[in-house]
């Protein structure tokens, strides 16, 4: 695996078919992924939520390759231009025009994939609470959970909610994780971090509930 450290994180996956791109960076970002990418043609594109830091560059990398795109059906709509993407930063204008930057992605080039779905050898799991369809892929002890969580120097953290769709979602989202069968999880903003760290983060949140 190879991390390209755009302003989201995007990774580069080995598989039988070909290189698995996850994600595209900001639509400001796509050269400098091109040069990121150099000689390697990701043979898909999986997007793990519809935010423009993960899908700035797909329109182009789809026009450039015809390669599948991989998305949940419930972030499709804001993927395909179908509907717009809540405002961020939560101002007017700015905020929808800046949300909505990256171009469209024709539903031609869309392979909605549900929970439990494989994609070249990863399974897909739904991780709903950044955004109603964000997905992650786990394979062997490894997870890439994306916005699911995020790691900054004192661990991982649920996203704020001033990003997230549905924040009590999202903790019951890490919840899950936390029962899966992994050892290291890749996000988008930050280094990995472990099962261990999400599991501890977990008991801190219950002891201050309690
Ligand atoms: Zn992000
Ligand atoms: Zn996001």
């Amino acid at each position: 695996m190879r991390v390209i450290p755009l302003l989201a994180n995007t990774y580069l996956l080995d598989t039988l078919q070909g290189p698995l791109l996850v994600d595209a960076g900001m639509p400001q970002e796509y050269s400098r992924l091109l040069r990121y990418l150099g000689q390697t043609r990701p043979v898909a594109l999986f997007l793990t939520h519809h935010h423009l830091d993960h899908v700035g560059g797909a329109r182009r990398l789809w026009e450039r390759w015809g390669l599948p795109i991989y998305a949940h059906p419930l972030d499709i709509p804001y993927i395909s231009g179908v509907r717009r993407r809540p405002p961020f930063p939560p101002l007017p204008w700015l905020g929808d025009w800046l949300a909505n930057s990256p171009r469209p992605v024709p539903q031609e080039a869309l392979v909605p994939v549900e929970e439990g779905a494989e994609v070249l050898g990863w399974r897909v799991v739904h991780l709903p609470g950044h955004t109603p369809g964000q997905v992650g892929l786990l394979r062997e002890g490894v997870l890439i959970a994306a916005d699911a969580l995020r790691v900054g120097r004192r661990g991982p953290f649920v996203p704020p909610p001033l990003v997230n769709h549905d924040t009590p979602q999202a903790w019951r989202t890490l919840g899950r994780i936390a029962a899966l069968e992994v050892m290291t999880i890749y996000v988008g903003h930050g280094p990995p971090t472990t099962l261990e760290a999400v599991r501890a983060l977990l008991r801190q949140r219950q002891a201050w509930l309690d």
